[in-house]
Formats: structure tokens, C-alpha cells, sequence
């Protein structure tokens, strides 16, 4: 068993002794990264790419590092390619307006599947209507998988882009990205990668992946909120209009018209996510300090475990695959007899912290014919105490429904 119990002191909210099992919703940030942030606001904030002064030069430097550390970390070999945003789905929606908007008409189809989080639903269905383009989604298998042959039959040269979950935030699966990446460019279209859930616990390397855009968020990798990442291929980023209009993104402006700025900073407008920018770099540098690669071998011990002792509690069904194979560290679950919200107060009771809901995948839900389930998901400060706790938690449940 991998062993990384020592690094929960990192962590200071967990000292109070809380399972918390909601990192796929956002994670805890260690201190390294908390001392960051503090530091830099102490000692070097000012804003970027604006003033001459020692300040904003150093400030600018950070900011521009942490673009860097992040390109290094995705294996993206031209830094230029890595637009700080919001979060993934800011990165998700800058793809679907700029980049949609520009390359999307009547007769062009969209490909989505029935597993998105609703961030990569919403921003495709409102840009098929402005559009007039089409939104397909590629079925889900009953063994909770994305039906290949499916897509192999929807794909077809009317696809114009293809997107789709690294990993689901609801059933931990993991789609086979650079299979569906190959046969979608065979057919000419372009692939976006939702890689929220996928970034922060596997190593991801852009050209090994195959896609041509990355989004993904800080906040779920130990880092803040309000900063995030859509990563693009030079080329596909070219074909993208940017988003948000706005300072730091032109080259010139007159009254009735601009023109655009570099790639990246076309796409960044107004003032950017800075201290965050510098918390990011600090948790990137903490996660590789673990490893990224025993970071999922971690999290798949644990899944193991889950799986095995979640699913021998009675009445307890798994919502995603009961194996390890090509999943993540995402372990839904519903209870028979028991709503997944009272579940959740329940464990909350015994000290366990868990996801109750839909998890913004409403169409998943229905394909599934549960309303909610329960989610715990897991990271580097878990051990297997949180999920004898998560499992002292089920049977207590049954015991409070009266229910052996
Ligand atoms: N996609 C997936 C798979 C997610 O799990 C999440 C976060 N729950 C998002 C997108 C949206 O991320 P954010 O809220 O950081 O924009």
C-alpha cells in the first residue's frame, strides 16, 4: 500500500480529524501553498504586465512562471499554449463561443457524450442554437463505459468537434481519450478534453493525450479557486476568437474596432487571477514533489478498497465501474430505502465528508434512473481510516433506517 499518511499534517482544515471524501468537488490546499500566496501578497503583489516598477516586474515574472510550471507539468512544449481562466468551465465555455461560434454552422454536428458534467453540456447546447449546428452525445454502456462502437458510428465527416470527460465526476470512469481524439481527426474534427477531474490525479501529457484543447481548474489539485486552464494546440487557438473583450488583450483600439493582442493574452482579459496564479505554481510543485504517478497509484489503492467494502455493505449499489480498470478515485454510490441527502447527513454525523446530489450531471442521472447518489471521492490525504469511517457510516445508516 502506498503510504502517504504523513502528509495529512500538511493539510491544516483536516486537523480537526474530518473523512473528507469531497476532493472531486474541490480539494484541501497544504501548507506550502497557503505560504505562497501569503508571501508573494506580502511581499511582491502588484499587477501585471502594466507598470515599469520593480513591483509589477516581479509580479509579472511570477504570474508568467506559473504559466510556465503548468506547460512543463502538461508536457505542452510552448508555454504560449496555457490561458490562465477561471476554472474549467470558463475554459470549457471559451472554446464553445470563441472557437464555436467562429467554426460552427447549420449541417455541422457536435459530439458530446451522455456522461458530461454539465459544464460541457450547457455551453454546446447554447452554441447549437446559435449556431444552428447539431449536439449528438455518444451513449453510456450499461457497465457504465462510453459505447465505442456507438461513436464510431455517429462520427462522421459533418462532426466538426468532439468533446468529451477525461474522467466523470460521477462514475470515476476514465474514456479512452486518445483513441476517441484519433478517430475524431481522422474525420477531420477537433477534440476538447474536459480534464477537471483527470489533471489533478493523472500524469496527463498533451501530445500523448492527442487533444487539441484541456481545460481544467487549480481548485481541485490542492491549489485556489479562480484560477484555471484551457490549454490549446497553437493551431487550434488560432482558429479561436477570444471570449471577453476587454485591457491586455488588444494590439490597438480605436473607437469603432480593435485587434488582438498575442497568443495568450488575447484570451486574458482584464486583470488576471494573480496570487492565485502563484498558489497554483506552488501546489503544481507540491504534487510533483509526491509524484504524479504514485498519486494514482494511490488513489486506485484506495478505490480498490472502497470498492470492496462499500459494496459489501447490504443494500449499497456502486453507480460507475465496480473495477479498477481504466477509473478513477470517484466512488458513487446509492443506498436502497435511503435518500442520498439524508446519507450524506448521516455520515457528515460520523465525521465523514460526502457529495450528496447530482453532481451537475443531470442527463447521467436520468440515463442511470437515480435522482442522486452519494460521492466520495479521494486524494492525497485520504487513508484507508476515511473509508473504514465512510463504511462505519453506511452501516449506521442502515441501523438509524431500520434496516440490518
Ligand atoms: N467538469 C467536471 C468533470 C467537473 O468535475 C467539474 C467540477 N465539479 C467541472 C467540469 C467544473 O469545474 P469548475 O467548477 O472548477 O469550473
Amino acid at each position: 500500500m502506498t503510504d502517504l499518511s504523513h502528509l495529512k499534517a500538511d493539510f491544516p482544515v483536516l486537523e480537526n480529524g474530518v473523512h473528507f471524501l469531497d476532493s472531486g468537488a474541490s480539494s484541501q490546499k497544504p501548507i506550502p501553498v497557503l505560504e505562497a500566496m501569503d508571501r508573494f501578497a506580502r511581499t511582491s503583489y502588484a499587477n501585471v504586465h502594466r507598470g515599469a516598477y520593480k513591483l509589477s516586474v516581479a509580479s509579472t515574472e511570477a504570474y508568467e512562471a506559473a504559466r510556465r510550471r503548468v506547460a512543463e507539468f502538461i508536457g505542452a512544449d510552448n508555454p504560449s499554449e496555457v490561458i490562465f481562466v477561471r476554472g474549467t468551465t470558463t475554459a470549457l465555455n471559451t472554446v464553445a463561443f470563441g472557437w464555436g461560434l467562429e467554426n460552427l454552422q447549420e449541417g455541422d454536428r457536435i459530439l458530446s457524450t451522455e456522461i458530461e458534467h454539465h459544464a460541457n453540456l450547457v455551453p454546446w447546447q447554447m452554441v447549437a442554437k446559435r449556431t444552428g449546428a447539431t449536439l449528438d452525445h455518444i451513449p453510456m454502456t450499461d457497465d457504465f463505459r462510453l459505447d465505442m462502437e456507438a461513436y464510431e458510428s455517429m462520427i462522421g465527416p459533418d462532426v466538426k468537434i468532439v468533446t468529451v470527460t477525461g474522467m466523470s465526476n460521477v462514475l470515476g470512469t476514465m474514456p479512452p481519450v486518445r483513441q476517441i481524439a484519433d478517430i475524431a481527426h481522422r474525420h477531420g474534427a477537433r477534440v476538447v478534453v474536459d480534464a477537471a477531474q483527470l489533471v489533478p490525479h493523472v500524469r496527463v501529457n498533451v501530445s500523448d493525450l492527442g487533444a487539441d484543447f484541456l481545460a481544467f481548474s487549480s481548485h481541485k489539485m490542492l491549489g485556489p479557486t479562480g484560477i484555471g486552464v484551457l490549454w490549446g494546440r497553437m493551431d487550434a487557438l488560432e482558429e479561436t476568437e477570444p471570449f471577453e473583450g476587454g485591457g491586455e488583450m488588444i494590439s490597438d483600439v480605436t473607437l469603432q474596432s480593435a485587434t488582438w493582442a498575442e497568443i495568450p493574452h488575447r484570451f486574458e482579459a482584464g486583470t488576471p487571477p494573480i496570487i492565485e496564479a502563484v498558489g497554483f505554481h506552488a501546489a503544481i510543485d507540491y504534487l510533483e514533489s509526491i509524484g504524479m504517478e504514485k498519486i494514482f497509484e494511490h488513489d486506485m489503492e484506495l478505490t480498490e478498497i472502497a470498492l470492496q467494502r462499500v459494496g459489501d455493505v447490504p443494500g449499497v449499489s456502486i453507480q460507475g465501474p465496480n473495477n479498477t480498470i481504466d477509473r478513477g478515485g470517484v466512488v458513487s454510490m446509492t443506498m436502497e430505502g435511503v435518500h442520498a441527502h439524508d446519507l450524506a447527513t448521516i455520515l457528515d454525523e460520523g465525521g465523514v465528508a460526502v457529495r450528496a446530489g447530482h453532481h451537475c450531471a443531470k442527463p447521467l442521472m436520468n440515463r442511470m434512473g437515480v435522482a442522486a447518489t452519494a460521492r466520495a471521492s479521494f486524494y492525497v490525504y485520504n487513508t484507508e481510516q476515511d473509508i473504514d469511517a465512510l463504511v462505519t457510516g453506511l452501516r449506521r445508516a442502515r441501523e438509524l433506517f431500520g434496516m440490518s
